[in-house]
């Protein structure tokens, strides 16, 4: 049976987890080496659809600085973040920029955008 290691990153202790599918009961999991519920509920997210909250800067002009900090609005789905990489890589935006404002609106279909993590000009 394949068992793939992980790490929980939900709080400071770290645990290393080993997971792997239940061959008598499809869709679940078996989950060692974490100590609480928390990290179980992470290993299920992980192992079924892993997901990173991108950062990233993009190319910004009339500004004091010429990249701006951004951020996903949600977290993307693992496979995706190179391609995203991609998208956001090829925008240039105009300054000023206030925090929060969507840079890039519902990336490649996602429902997700590309926000501002600071205030630009
Ligand atoms: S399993 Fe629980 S105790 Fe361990 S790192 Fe995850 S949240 Fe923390």
């Amino acid at each position: 049976m394949e068992e793939k290691e992980m790490i929980c990153i939900l709080c400071p202790l770290g645990c290393k987890m080993q997971v792997s599918k239940k061959e008598d009961q499809p869709g679940e999991l078996k989950v060692r080496g974490i100590q609480c519920k928390k990290g179980k509920d992470y290993a299920y997210e992980e192992f079924h659809n892993p997901t990173r909250t991108l950062t990233s800067t993009v190319a910004i002009r009339n500004t004091p600085l010429p990249r701006l900090p951004v951020k996903t609005s949600k977290p993307l789905p693992k496979e995706l973040v190179y391609k995203a990489m991609e998208e956001i890589n090829k925008v240039e935006i105009e300054g000023p920029v206030k925090m929060g404002a969507v840079i890039i609106k519902n990336l490649m279909d996602t429902d997700i955008d590309i926000v501002a993590t600071r205030s630009l000009g």
